[in-house]
């Protein structure tokens, strides 16, 4: 594989995130919710450099039906907590068309959340189909499929701690073992 961020980048690009977050709320209290499932490793890091009082929550969003494009999005709610009056910033691992975070944000509003942000690791330079951006961003990377710190193929290299863009040898070997 091809590393596109190594481990001091990414430890560096979560040290600016959580700043970034810090000084523009202050010690007001948070509640921040992770996307699940790609927003994992990203959002342990996150939440334990942030310095104000937090709740903390997960919602799971998928839209990538098995592989590396995207499909359509669907959302399960059931384990998110209550965010009624409260300032929420939504935490995604990467900015792709933006649907997840535009879908995600809306769904927050209708919870009646007082606020509601956004922080992404990534932001991929492609054409995004939505007006909604993010508000926090630590990367801008090219639009390739990528993995680790998080991010999946076929459920795989979540736990890698770096990020990469697969080999097309690695993405078939990985296919190929998800069949059997
Ligand atoms: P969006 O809804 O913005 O198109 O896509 C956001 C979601 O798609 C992310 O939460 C992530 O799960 C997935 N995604 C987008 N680009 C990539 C990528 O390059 N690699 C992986 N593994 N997932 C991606
Ligand atoms: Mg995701
Ligand atoms: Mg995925």
């Amino acid at each position: 594989m091809r590393i596109l961020l190594d481990e001091s980048q990414l430890n560096e690009g979560v040290e600016r995130l959580a700043a970034e977050i810090d000084s523009h709320y202050g010690d007001r209290p948070l509640t921040v919710i992770a996307i699940m499932t790609g927003s994992l490793v990203l959002f342990a890091d996150l939440i334990r450099r942030l310095s104000m009082p937090q709740r903390v929550g997960v919602v799971r969003a998928s839209s990538y039906r098995g592989g590396m494009k995207s499909g359509e999005l669907t959302v399960d709610a059931q384990m998110m907590i209550d965010v009624t009056n409260r300032d929420v910033l939504l935490v995604d691992d990467i900015f792709d068309t933006g649907k997840t975070l535009d879908r995600l944000s809306g769904m927050m509003h209708e919870f009646g959340a007082a606020s509601v942000k956004s922080a992404v690791l990534l932001h991929k330079r492609t054409d995004h189909v939505v007006e909604l951006r993010p508000d926090f961003r630590a990367f801008e990377i090219p639009d390739e499929f990528v993995v680790g710190y998080g991010l999946d193929y076929l459920d795989m290299f979540r736990n890698l701690p770096y990020l990469a863009v697969l080999e097309p040898a690695e993405i078939e070997k990985t296919a190929a073992e998800a069949k059997s």
